[in-house]
C-alpha cells in the first residue's frame, strides 16, 4: 500500500470510532417523547384560554402584585428540565393572573388594542408553521404581501405604494423617515452618510406629535434639533401659519425643509392635524408628508367617522399600528410609502448568501428588502385570520363605536359640576379633570394623580395621564372592542365618588 492509501485508512478507523463513541449518547431532540400527553396538555391549555377570556369583566382590571409571585421571576437559570405540565401550571398563577390588563373592557390607558382570541390563536400557529418572514417562496410570504395589500386598500393608498410590517408605530415611523430622509438629503445618504448632506435637513411637526419621532431622528443621525415643533391650535391641530412661517425661516437661514410629520390622531388628545391643507403645503413647498397614522389611520373603514381623516391618502409615507385598532395581539406596526420603489431603496443589499436562486425556496420574493430587519417574524398571519374571520366592516364599526363612546362620556364630563373637559374630544380620546373649584394646579394634579390611581388598585379601571398645554389632565383612550357605554357610566360615577371623598373640605 502506498502511503495515501494508509492514512486514508487511518482516517476511515478514527471516525467508525467516533460514530460508535455518538451512538452510545443518547440522540436528542426538542419535541416530546409522548406527543399524546403534549397534546392533552395543549387540550387543558386552550380550555384554560377560553375561561380567561370569557370571564375577563367579571376580574380585575389590574391587580397588585403580592411579593410571593413576583420573587418568582427571579429564580436562577434552570439547568435540568421540569415536566410541561407543571410549568404550564406555574404559568396560571403567576404571568396569566398578573396581566397588564389592556384586555379588559375597562382599559383605556395609553392607547393600545384589547387583543383577540383569533389573533392569539394565530400567533400559536404562526409559531407551528414556523416559517421565516425573511423571504422566500412559501405561503407565509404572500399572506404577508397580502396583509401590506389589504392595510394599503384599507386606507386608500394607490398601488404604487408598498409597505412592510414591522414590530410597532415607532418602528414604522422610523422607516417612514429613514426614506423621507434619503428622497430629501440631495446625495446618497446610504453610501456617503449623514455628514455629507450638503444643506442641512429640517422637519416639522407639531408639538403633539409622539416621542418615536424624536428617537427616530436621532437615529437617523440628523438629531433632535432637526425636529421643529410647531405650536397648535385651540383643538391641538398643528397650526398652518407657524408651519408656513418656519419653513420660510429656515429656508432664509440655510437649512433644507423636508419633511412634514402630521398627525393623524395625535397621542395626547386625539386631534387630527389639517391633512388635506397640509398635503397641499407639502405639494407646494416641495417637501414630503409623513402621516403618523398609529391612531387615526384605520378611522378611514370607519363609516361614520372617515370624513375626519380626509386627506390620509396624500401622504407619501404613512405609519399605522394594527396591534391598536385592529386589535391583533402584540405585535405589529405597518408602514406604508407611496412611491414603492423608494421603500426597496432605502434597505434592498444582496449579500452572496442571500442570492435569490432560479427555482425552489430562495426563489421568492425577499421581505427583508424592505426593512432593517433580516429574520421577520409571521406577524402577518394575525392580521390575516382576524381580517378572514371579521371582515373590514365590522373593525370599521367597531372604530365607529369606540368614537361614539368616546362622545358619550365626553358629554357625561361636560355635564357634571365638578368634571371638566380638558381638550375638546375628536376621535376615541377624552382627557379631563376632576375640578372641585379653589384648586391651584398643583393641588388639582395631585388629586387627580390619586384618584387614577385608586381606580387601578380598586381594579375599577385604568387610564392614564398627561400634561396639556402644562396643565395636568386624566386621559380616557377608548380602543377597546370590548367596552360598553355602561362601563363608561361606571367610570364617571367612581371618579366623581373617589373625587368627592378626597377633596379637601370647603
Ligand atoms: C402608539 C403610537 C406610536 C408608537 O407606536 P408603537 O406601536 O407603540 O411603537 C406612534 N405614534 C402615535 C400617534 C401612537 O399613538
Amino acid at each position: 500500500m502506498g502511503p495515501l492509501a494508509v492514512d486514508l485508512q487511518h482516517l476511515l478507523c478514527g471516525l467508525t470510532a467516533m460514530r460508535d463513541a455518538q451512538q452510545s449518547l443518547q440522540e436528542e431532540t426538542l419535541d416530546p417523547a409522548d406527543w399524546a400527553e403534549v397534546e392533552r396538555l395543549a387540550t387543558l391549555m386552550v380550555s384554560d384560554a377560553v375561561r380567561n377570556l370569557a370571564g375577563l369583566r367579571e376580574r380585575p382590571v389590574w391587580r397588585t402584585m403580592p411579593e410571593d409571585i413576583r420573587a418568582s421571576f427571579a429564580t436562577p437559570l434552570p439547568q435540568g428540565p421540569t415536566p410541561l405540565g407543571q410549568v404550564l401550571d406555574g404559568l396560571r398563577e403567576t404571568v396569566m393572573t398578573y396581566p397588564m390588563g389592556n384586555t379588559h373592557p375597562r382599559f383605556w390607558a395609553w392607547f393600545m388594542g384589547s387583543g383577540s382570541y383569533t389573533g392569539a390563536l394565530a400567533d400559536f400557529l404562526a409559531g407551528i408553521q414556523g416559517s421565516n418572514l425573511g423571504g422566500g417562496d412559501h405561503a407565509a410570504v404572500l399572506i404577508d404581501r397580502q396583509v401590506v395589500g389589504w392595510l394599503r386598500e384599507m386606507v386608500g393608498m394607490p398601488d404604487s405604494a408598498d409597505g412592510t410590517l414591522v414590530e410597532g408605530g415607532s418602528a414604522a415611523n422610523l422607516i417612514g423617515l429613514t426614506v423621507a430622509r434619503n428622497a430629501m438629503a440631495g446625495i446618497d445618504v446610504r453610501e456617503d452618510g449623514v455628514a455629507a448632506i450638503p444643506v442641512p435637513l429640517r422637519f416639522y411637526g407639531s408639538d403633539q406629535v409622539h416621542s418615536c419621532h424624536r428617537k427616530a431622528l436621532e437615529a437617523l443621525g440628523l438629531g433632535n434639533r432637526a425636529l421643529r415643533r410647531i405650536p397648535v391650535d385651540a383643538g391641538f391641530r398643528i397650526d398652518i401659519d407657524h408651519l408656513r412661517a418656519a419653513i420660510a425661516e429656515d429656508r432664509a437661514a440655510g437649512f433644507r425643509p423636508a419633511c412634514v410629520i402630521a398627525s393623524a390622531g395625535s397621542v395626547n388628545t386625539g386631534a387630527v392635524d389639517d391633512l388635506v391643507a397640509l398635503a397641499d403645503l407639502c405639494a407646494a413647498e416641495d417637501l414630503w408628508l409623513h402621516v403618523d397614522g398609529c391612531i387615526g389611520a384605520l378611522v378611514a373603514i370607519a363609516p361614520r367617522n372617515a370624513p375626519l381623516v380626509a386627506g390620509l391618502a396624500r401622504a407619501d409615507s404613512l405609519a399605522l399600528d394594527p396591534h391598536k385598532w385592529l386589535h391583533a395581539p402584540f405585535s405589529v406596526g405597518c408602514v406604508l410609502v407611496r412611491d414603492g420603489a423608494r421603500l426597496r431603496q432605502a434597505y434592498a443589499t444582496m449579500p452572496e448568501y442571500l442570492e435569490p436562486a432560479p427555482r425552489g425556496v430562495a426563489a421568492g420574493p425577499w421581505l427583508h428588502h424592505l426593512s432593517p430587519e433580516t429574520t421577520r417574524s409571521f406577524r402577518a398571519l394575525k392580521v390575516w385570520m382576524m381580517l378572514k374571520e371579521h371582515g373590514a366592516e365590522r373593525f370599521g364599526r367597531l372604530i365607529d363605536q369606540n368614537i361614539g363612546q368616546a362622545r358619550h362620556l365626553a358629554e357625561l364630563v361636560d355635564a357634571h359640576p365638578r368634571l371638566t373637559l380638558a381638550a375638546p374630544q375628536v376621535l376615541n380620546i377624552v382627557c379631563l379633570r376632576y375640578d372641585p373649584g379653589g384648586l391651584d394646579d398643583v393641588a388639582c394634579k395631585a388629586l387627580n394623580v390619586e384618584i387614577m390611581l385608586r381606580l387601578q388598585e380598586d381594579g375599577t379601571a385604568v387610564l392614564s395621564d398627561t400634561a396639556l398645554a402644562g396643565r395636568h389632565a386624566l386621559r380616557v383612550a377608548i380602543c377597546n372592542h370590548r367596552t360598553r357605554l355602561s362601563d363608561l357610566d361606571l367610570l364617571v360615577s367612581e371618579i366623581v365618588r373617589i373625587g368627592d371623598a378626597l377633596r379637601p373640605e370647603g
